[in-house]
C-alpha cells in the first residue's frame, strides 16, 4: 500500500492528520507548501502524483532565485487530503510542532508528451529528474528536482529555472505572513515565559 509508511508513523486518534488513503484532483494536478516547526523548522514541497502526494522536505524553504539549489529530502508519500493540513502536531507524535499551508495551486510537466501529465511525471520521478511548471500564489514558473548522484538515496534538490518568475535574491521566510502561526509558535518555544501584558 502506498501509504504504510505515513499510516504506521502516526496516531490518528492522538494527531489530526488525516489517515492515509489515496485520492486523486478531478482536474489539474494539485502542489502544496507547508511550513512545519517540528524539531527544526523546515518546508515541506508536496506534488500530486498517482493518488498520493509525493514529498519532500526542504530545511531552507523553497526559492524563486535560480542560483539557490536547495536541498530536498524524499520522505514517505502523504495522503491527497494532506494539501489542506494545518495545526499543531501534539508532543511524542511524529512530526511534533506547528504546520501551515505556506502556498498552494496546480502543477503540470515542463514536457510537452504524448504521455498524460501524470504518467509523464511519474516517469521523470524515477529517473530522478523532474521537470514543472508551478501555478501557485508565490511559486510560479518552471522548477527542477534532480536527484543527487553518489549521495543518500533520498537527497535532492529543488532548483528554480530562469523565467520571468525567477527573483534573486529569494527567501521563503521573508514571503510568510505576518498572521502566521508557525511564526507564533517558534517565539512562544524560544520564550516560554514571556506573556504580552495588555495595556489598561
Ligand atoms: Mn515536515
Amino acid at each position: 500500500m502506498a501509504l504504510k509508511d505515513y499510516n504506521e508513523k502516526r496516531r490518528f486518534n492522538e494527531t489530526t492528520e488525516p489517515e492515509g488513503k489515496t485520492k486523486k484532483s478531478k482536474d489539474k494536478l494539485i502542489f502544496v507548501i507547508q511550513r512545519h516547526a517540528a524539531s527544526r523548522l523546515h518546508y515541506d514541497f508536496r506534488l500530486e502524483m498517482d493518488g498520493v502526494l509525493k514529498s519532500w522536505a526542504v530545511p531552507k524553504g523553497p526559492s524563486l532565485d535560480p542560483k539557490d539549489k536547495r536541498l530536498a529530502m524524499m520522505v514517505e508519500d502523504h495522503p491527497y487530503d494532506y494539501k489542506d493540513f494545518e495545526g499543531n502536531i501534539p508532543e511524542g507524535n511524529y512530526g511534533a510542532g506547528q504546520v501551515e499551508v505556506w502556498d498552494s495551486g496546480t502543477y503540470e510537466p515542463l514536457e510537452e508528451t504524448k504521455l498524460t501529465h501524470e504518467k509523464e511525471l511519474l516517469k521523470e520521478l524515477h529517473s530522478g529528474s523532474l521537470k514543472f511548471i508551478l501555478h501557485g500564489k508565490k511559486l510560479k514558473g518552471e522548477f527542477a528536482l534532480v536527484k543527487m548522484k553518489n549521495t543518500e538515496d533520498n537527497a535532492w534538490l529543488l532548483i528554480k529555472h530562469k523565467d520571468d518568475f525567477a527573483e534573486s535574491p529569494y527567501d521563503a521566510e521573508e514571503n510568510t505572513s505576518q498572521k502566521s502561526l508557525v511564526t507564533k509558535f517558534l517565539e512562544e518555544k524560544k520564550s516560554p515565559k514571556t506573556k504580552v501584558k495588555k495595556k489598561s
